[in-house]
């Protein structure tokens, strides 16, 4: 079926149904924007499986999203959305970006957690935005931008319980939002060690794409090791 759209690590095809996409996940990995870029099989399945069953669980935890259901290893069953260019990022603990621009300790807490937004344009390397860039980007009303947040954090709440069952701890991650055709905000693109920071909660070791920006070992071990932990999220 007919190719929609291309990205960094999935490609969204049409299906016979207007009311389906088809999510493929590609064995491609990439950090910094595209500037460190590279291929590594198996990695579509397992954020795949990952990514099917966060959503899974969220649903199932209150939280819906555009996944309807994973079709093969690499594949997924989602809804059209029209994607919000924001990414919103919610940092329970300080790491990344947070550290290296503000200074704050690496692993200090945030409590409540932090919640910001990002302009999702490639061309501008993702900068932060203020509440009033958003609405003078017409990116969102000031109404839509309180109920992004307050999705976020129900996202985040879900997340902490299930990662909490893991042995893990959720330091931050970053979640996208669609629009269906009533308007309404539908949680979409994925969610998995890519678009989180996962910390193991006795030992710090990682098990997010840290492991590949920092080169400290290998990823598809690491997502391995996540996926087998999820077996126990109840
Ligand atoms: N993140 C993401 N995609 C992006 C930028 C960030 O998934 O384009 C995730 C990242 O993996 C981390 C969180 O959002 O879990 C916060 O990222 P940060 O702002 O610290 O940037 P980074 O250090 O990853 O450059």
């Amino acid at each position: 079926m007919m190719l929609l759209y291309e990205g960094k690590a999935k490609c969204v095809y049409k299906t016979e149904d207007p009311e389906v996409l088809r999510l493929e996940y590609k064995d491609e990995v990439t950090a910094g924007n595209g500037e460190k870029q590279d291929f590594m099989s198996g990695k579509g399945r397992l954020n795949n499986l990952i990514s099917s069953d966060i959503f899974k669980y969220l649903k199932k935890n209150g939280v819906d999203s555009h996944f309807i259901e994973r079709i093969s290893d690499t594949e997924q069953k989602v809804m059209p959305v029209r994607i919000i260019p924001l990414e919103v990022v919610v940092r329970n603990f300080a790491a990344g970006s947070i550290v290296r621009r503000l200074g704050f300790t690496n692993g200090s807490s945030f409590t409540p957690p932090l919640v910001e937004f990002y302009y999702k344009e490639d061309a501008l390397h993702d900068p932060i935005l203020t509440e009033d860039h958003i609405l003078k980007l017409d990116i969102a009303t000031e109404a839509e931008i309180e109920t992004l947040r307050t999705q976020a954090l129900k996202v985040n709440k879900a997340m902490n319980e299930m990662m909490d069952q893991m042995g893990l701890k959720l330091v931050d991650f970053k979640i996208e939002y669609g629009k269906d055709k009533a308007g309404n905000f539908v949680l979409a693109d994925e969610i998995s060690p890519d678009t989180c920071r996962i910390w193991d909660k006795k030992t710090g070791e990682n098990f997010d794409k840290d492991v590949y920006r920092n080169g400290t070992g290998s990823l598809i071990d690491k997502y391995t090791e996540f996926y087998e932990k999820m077996g126990a999220v109840k």
